[in-house]
């Protein structure tokens, strides 16, 4: 902005000396070609904040948690419509800066208004977008904003700073130490589920999805007003009702349309003969609109019921009493068959839907739940004594008691860790010696801040590993934890150990 100023009264300076037309041309001719390059000048500059995360973990966990995405959704699965989108996506995607991602674009098969990206490519469009959107340019301008999501790494970025974060129980087994992208999703429960981690934004990523896809819209030559538009217009719809499905993982940020106008004259102001509507887009809309009905059933991201205004207080749904088994790389364990496994690899977050919660500073954290893994105990401290010829190598070789208080010993050293990042946290029943699956096991009980306000209690189940603690957290909170606490047992007891 300043600088088009300054330009301008130097033209005017320099306007009263040329006094030959000869000099009026030159002018001209030197406006005409710096102008392109100041409207690049005054483009706003995106670039995507601090991560974690390689761009290659991006594309990785974005395939892991799509897998998990499509077998929760209805998935539309119409080639012609998937065509067409994808052609329409990979357009806006290629105007898209920075980082390449392998974007995939597919409808799924829900009227609800809403949209999501999973880091590196996966972009899921709802057939409601398309039967609500009055023309191409708003429904371009949808995928121009989710693919800013993508480009712009909101779904790690967010990841990563809850991380890092004081979060209840997130730095299990060394977070920061560990390479696995499946780990590192169980520790923060972020799957896909509804307010996960991955999809959820902040009114920050909402402008900068908005500016970057007002940016894409304009040198793929659409009317760049239209994302806004549609954004508007689909909140001013819901006035009255329930809002979109779509505000619920982008929280509108307020001043859409002066944000994406101001964005239209940092590009150079609106262009004449851009593009609106195509006739393939009405073709497609029509035939949508003529396809069946998706059944209805359960649909995870249309969770507006029980979890659309916030999780203070929020209580998800009683375990229910059939069980499903689940097993990763360390053992078989059934849960109620309403809560949903995630992880893999040695880290597993089993959780009933609305257990991870917003702490209040966009981090998710475990409020009602499990997790397992595995803790490495520090080789200077015990590992001589834990890991050592003598440990766990029957008569002979240390007793039973020893065996005991070594395993105390490691579990007293994890409880130390959990500490580092839960302050709050206090052993209120120290260790009881029971069994797990055959195994010495230690139980101890410990209170600590829920993320939902109040207390608490973790129940920590600890067994020696030859890889390391093998380690399971029952949470939930104080109020509720014995109404949960059979399931738990059962959850413990149902454990069979990788052997
Ligand atoms: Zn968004």
């Amino acid at each position: 902005m300043n600088r088009k100023h300054l330009r301008n009264r130097a033209a005017y300076r320099v306007g009263p000396v040329a006094q030959s037309l000869g000099w009026a041309v030159a002018l001209v001719v030197t406006l005409a070609l710096v102008m392109p390059s100041m409207a690049q000048a005054d483009r706003t500059l995106l670039k995507p904040g601090w991560n974690m995360f390689s761009t290659e973990q991006d594309v990785e966990m974005g395939q892991q948690v799509s897998k998990e995405a499509e077998q929760q959704l209805r998935m539309l699965n119409d080639r012609r419509v998937d065509n067409y989108l994808n052609n329409l996506g990979r357009k806006l995607a290629a105007k898209a800066p920075g980082e390449k991602y392998p974007y995939q674009f597919k409808v799924v098969n829900d009227r609800a208004i809403n949209a999501f990206a999973l880091p590196g490519g996966p972009v899921y469009i709802n057939r409601g977008i398309i039967e609500a959107a009055d023309n191409e340019a708003q429904l371009a301008g949808v995928i121009a904003h989710e693919i800013s999501h993508v480009a712009l790494r909101h779904g790690t970025n967010q990841a990563s700073k809850a991380s890092v974060a004081q979060m209840p129980l997130a730095i299990l087994g060394g977070l920061l130490g560990s390479n696995s992208v499946g780990a590192t999703l169980a520790q923060l429960g972020a799957g896909f589920a509804v307010n996960s981690i991955l999809l959820k934004y902040s009114r920050t990523a909402e402008t900068q999805a908005d500016t970057m896809g007002t940016q894409i819209l304009y040198d793929l030559n659409y009317d760049a007003r239209a994302m806004a538009q549609f954004f508007e217009k689909i909140q001013a719809q819901d006035q009255g009702g329930q809002p979109a499905e779509f505000f619920s993982n982008h929280p509108n940020p307020g001043n859409r349309i002066e944000n994406v106008n101001q964005e239209i004259g940092n590009l150079g102001g609106a262009r004449r003969g851009y593009n609106t509507n195509s006739r393939e887009f009405d073709d497609i809309k029509r035939y949508v609109r003529s396809l069946p009905a998706p059944a209805n059933g359960r649909q995870i991201l249309s969770d507006s019921g029980s979890n659309d205004s916030g999780q203070q207080g929020s209580q998800p749904d009683w375990p229910s009493n059939r069980s499903v088994s689940v097993e990763n790389s360390l053992l078989r364990i059934n849960h109620p068959d309403n809560w949903q496994a995630h992880g893999q690899g040695d880290a597993m977050t089993i959780t009933p839907r609305g257990g991870m919660v917003d702490d209040g500073n966009g981090n998710q954290a475990l409020a009602y739940g499990m997790i397992v893994n595995i803790y490495e105990p520090h080789q200077d401290r015990y590992g001589q004594q834990l890991q050592g010829p003598g440990y766990g190598q029957g008569p002979g070789q240390g007793s039973r008691q020893d065996a005991h208080a070594l395993l105390d010993q490691a579990t007293d050293q994890l409880i130390q860790e959990l500490r580092q990042s839960n302050r709050n946290m206090r052993v209120v029943r120290p260790h009881e010696d029971i069994s797990v699956n055959g195994s010495d096991a230690t139980s101890t009980y410990l209170s600590n801040d829920s993320p939902l306000g109040g207390r608490e209690t973790n129940w920590l189940v600890t067994v020696q590993r030859p890889e390391g603690l093998l380690f399971l957290v029952f949470t939930a909170p104080d109020r509720d934890f014995q109404n949960y606490e059979r399931a738990f047992q059962q959850m413990l007891y149902s454990v069979r150990i990788n052997r």
